[in-house]
This record gives structure tokens, C-alpha cells and sequence, in this order.
């Protein structure tokens, strides 16, 4: 009996180990099959398959080699066909993005390298290149968030900001939601700088362009400071920059890649480059009453000498990040006082305000030429505060709009944007669905009511 009982467990426990064995095994053996597959790839001798109508916004991925046995490659031609992936993958990838000069350079640049191949995909991208429209639109598109609710529970706890944030905040699902509708739509991000020239030092419209039937995106995030009040409430803390170099969002003392608009765009446009024109992402706008990206460096006062060194360090770090990975960043005055939003801002008050900005903030985050006003006010074209703005090199002016108006005048670009937020998705759903898409598809069911 004894015997029994302990064989039978043992019995049960060979058989689990047996079967996970088999498991890992297979599961060994299938990684292996696709490292030697991967392996192989470079003994291909001229099956890669150059894709065939792989540069529009489908799943396509990089090039895909057609495996054919070749038994004893020499060195050298391996070498040779090695390169060559490299080259049309790296082309490829770079057509994706819009970037067709730089992909037809580099395939011109491959001497040695050109083949059939290489000459097939240069024809493809020299004609998707052809293929651009200028964009003759008077429509444009500026959607603008802040920063996304990580945790709807603590957001919608329903203390005292709850309101707040459901009216004005937008949820992590709701954001990711919104990226391949809006990119079915038809948009592709574009860079806000990239829609004005300048002539004789005044902003001028520049002509864009687009594959046809598409549109220009330019999406803003405002406030991007963490501020204090929004601690404990489900939002990320800070910005930082990991060890590759990417923005990351700092959530619960944790790096996470998806605690705002910025790491979730990044990492989308990773995956789908042609919902970017030549990777351009957004536009972070910060005040700086509260410092920027979460770093207090507007009250060093209250912190010791080591930690106010990190903060100033910190803040330049990721505003480098964001400006080499497509972000631009904006002014979104310092104080964000409600004398902005009554419009009773004295002159005096507004040269102390754009000067703090630039004094305090600009050091560390990098000059800007835009404008994101704070609570979306607008002033008269010839409003000596305006005009205040322009003369400290604010050139291009956003305020809030439904209709995202945009125009070229008095040597500034003026966008209108649009808020995606809790109030306009559930009391003003036509204003998206006209432009966008219908809210109602994708509202988080966290909200309350
Ligand atoms: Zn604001």
C-alpha cells in the first residue's frame, strides 16, 4: 500500500514531467526550426522576394525571403547577400515612413549590392514617391489630449477632481483605441512646423505632401507637467528616458511604455511608420509653475543640491528624447493663470509670464515657435497681447476650436484644435464623428455616468 502510495504520486509526476518534457521540447525544437529558418535566410541566393505593393498602410512587414535550399554558399556571396537584405530592408523601412529620398539614395549609393532586386524595389519607391500630391485641402486636423488616466479607479474615485477629469482627461484604452481609427480615416501625422515656411521672417502656408486621399494629423498634449494635484490619481509621475533612449512614462515609480500619449504614439508608429510622415509625432506643450514632464525645476528651492542637479539634468534628457523621436515642444505660458482665461491679462503680466517661460523653462526644454494657449483662449489678430507673442518668436498660435480652423495670416499659423476629452466624446460626439470617428465606439466604460 505504502509502495502504491508513493509510487502513484511519482507515477503522476513522471507523467507531468514527461508531458512538460514533450512541451519544451517542441517548443525548443519549433524555436529552433525558426532560428535555423532565420539563419538561413542569408543562403538564399536570389529568392528574397523584393514586396510586391508593400509601401501602403497595410500589415505588411519587411521584406519576406522565400527559403530555397542552397547546400554550400561560399563566404563571400554569403556575405554579399547578407548585405543586400540589410540594404533592402533598410530601404523598405524607410519608404514606409515617407522617407523616399533617403531610401532611393541609399539603393543608389549600393554599388556592388545592386541587382534585379534592388533595382525592382528602387522602381517601386521612385514611383510611390511620384505618386505624392501636395495637399490642397483648407481642412486641417489638430486633436489635443492631456495626459491620459492610467487608472480609471483612482481618477473616478470621486473626490474632488473626479468631475474634473472626466470632463477634460482621456483613458489609456480610449487614446489606444482611437490610433488605427483614426489611421483607417485616412491621416497621417504631420508635424506642425513642417506647415509654414518663413518669408521674410513671416509664417507663410507651405505646401505638403501626402499620398492621395490622405490627410495631415497634428495631435497636442497639454499641461504635460504631472502636476501636484493630480498625484495619487491615476496618472503617470514623470517622463524619462530609458536605456535606448526612449521617452518612457514613469507610473507608481515604475518605467511603463504606455502612461501617455507620447510612449503609446511612439510605440504605434514603431509598429505602423506610414501613419507618420517622415516620423513626426506631436506637440508637448508645458507651463512651468510646476517645473516640466513632472521635474519641480521651477522650485529647486525645496530640494537638496543633488536632486535639484537631477531634475535640470532629467528635463533636458527628455526633452532631448522627445525631440529626436518627432515631438516638438510648446510654450503653454508659465503661469496658466485665469487671467488668461478671462482675457484680462495686463502687458505687464504677460512679458513677466512669457519671460519666466523663457527664462526658467526654454534653458532646459529647448527654444520653441509655438504657442499652445492655455485654456484654448484666443485673442483679436491685431491684439497688442497677440502681437506680444509674435515679437517673442511665437510664430505659430493654437487655441481650442472645433472646427480646427487654420490659417496663415499677419506672418503667424493659427490652428484650432480640437479636444478628444471626456466632455466633447460624450456631450458633443458630432464634432468628432464629422471629422474622426464616432466616440461612442470607443468611451471607457470606467467613466461614471
Ligand atoms: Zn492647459
Amino acid at each position: 500500500m505504502d509502495q502504491e502510495r508513493n509510487r502513484r504520486p511519482g507515477g503522476v509526476g513522471k507523467a507531468l514531467l514527461g508531458a512538460l518534457l514533450v512541451l519544451v521540447l517542441a517548443a525548443e525544437l519549433g524555436a529552433a526550426g525558426l532560428l535555423v529558418w532565420y539563419l538561413r535566410l542569408p543562403k538564399e541566393t536570389e529568392a528574397i522576394t523584393v514586396p510586391v505593393t508593400p509601401l501602403q498602410p497595410t500589415e505588411e512587414t519587411a521584406p519576406e525571403p522565400a527559403p530555397t535550399p542552397d547546400p554550400e554558399p561560399d563566404p563571400a556571396q554569403q556575405e554579399l547577400l547578407q548585405a543586400r537584405q540589410a540594404l533592402l530592408e533598410r530601404a523598405y523601412s524607410l519608404a514606409q515612413g515617407y522617407y523616399y529620398t533617403e531610401a532611393l539614395a541609399l539603393l543608389d549609393q549600393a554599388d556592388s549590392l545592386r541587382n534585379p532586386q534592388t533595382e525592382a524595389l528602387r522602381q517601386e519607391i521612385a514611383q510611390k514617391q511620384a505618386e505624392l500630391v501636395p495637399y490642397e485641402g483648407d481642412q486641417f486636423y489638430h486633436i489635443f489630449f492631456h495626459s491620459l488616466i492610467v487608472d480609471t479607479d483612482r481618477a473616478f474615485d470621486g473626490d474632488y477632481d473626479s468631475a474634473g477629469y472626466d470632463l477634460y482627461m482621456t483613458t489609456v484604452s480610449e487614446f489606444k483605441a482611437m490610433l488605427p481609427k483614426l489611421q483607417a480615416a485616412g491621416f497621417i501625422l504631420y508635424d506642425i512646423t513642417d506647415l509654414v515656411e518663413f518669408r521674410d521672417g513671416k509664417a507663410v502656408r507651405r505646401e505638403i505632401l501626402l499620398p492621395p486621399g490622405k490627410k495631415p494629423l497634428v495631435i497636442s498634449v497639454d499641461d504635460v507637467n504631472y502636476y501636484k494635484y493630480m498625484e495619487g490619481d491615476g496618472f503617470a509621475e514623470r517622463l524619462d528616458v530609458d536605456e535606448t533612449g526612449r521617452v518612457v512614462t514613469v507610473v507608481d515609480g515604475q518605467p511603463t511604455y504606455d502612461g501617455d500619449v507620447m510612449p503609446i504614439l511612439d510605440q504605434y508608429v514603431a509598429e505602423h511608420p506610414e501613419f507618420s510622415w517622415q516620423g513626426a509625432k506631436g506637440v508637448v506643450a508645458i507651463t512651468g509653475y510646476e517645473g516640466a514632464f513632472g521635474y519641480r525645476i521651477t522650485d529647486l528651492e525645496d530640494y537638496d543640491a543633488e536632486t535639484q542637479a537631477w531634475m535640470l539634468q532629467k528635463t533636458q534628457d527628455v526633452a532631448e528624447a522627445l525631440r529626436g523621436s518627432g515631438w516638438q515642444i510648446a510654450c503653454h505660458s508659465y503661469t496658466h493663470n485665469q487671467y488668461w482665461s478671462d482675457r484680462t491679462i495686463t502687458d505687464q503680466q504677460e512679458q513677466y509670464d512669457i519671460g519666466r517661460w523663457k527664462r526658467d523653462i526654454a534653458p532646459y526644454v529647448g527654444e520653441t515657435n509655438i504657442f499652445i494657449s492655455p485654456f484654448g483662449v484666443s485673442f483679436a489678430d491685431d491684439d497688442p497681447r497677440l502681437l506680444y507673442l509674435k515679437e517673442q518668436g511665437f510664430t505659430i498660435y493654437c487655441p481650442v476650436e472645433a472646427n480646427m480652423t487654420t490659417r496663415w495670416e499677419n506672418g503667424m499659423l493659427f490652428q484650432g484644435r480640437l479636444n478628444l476629452d471626456g466632455l466633447v466624446m460624450k456631450d458633443y460626439p458630432e464634432r468628432v464623428k464629422r471629422f474622426f470617428f464616432d466616440p461612442a465606439d470607443l468611451l471607457d466604460p470606467a467613466r461614471p455616468g
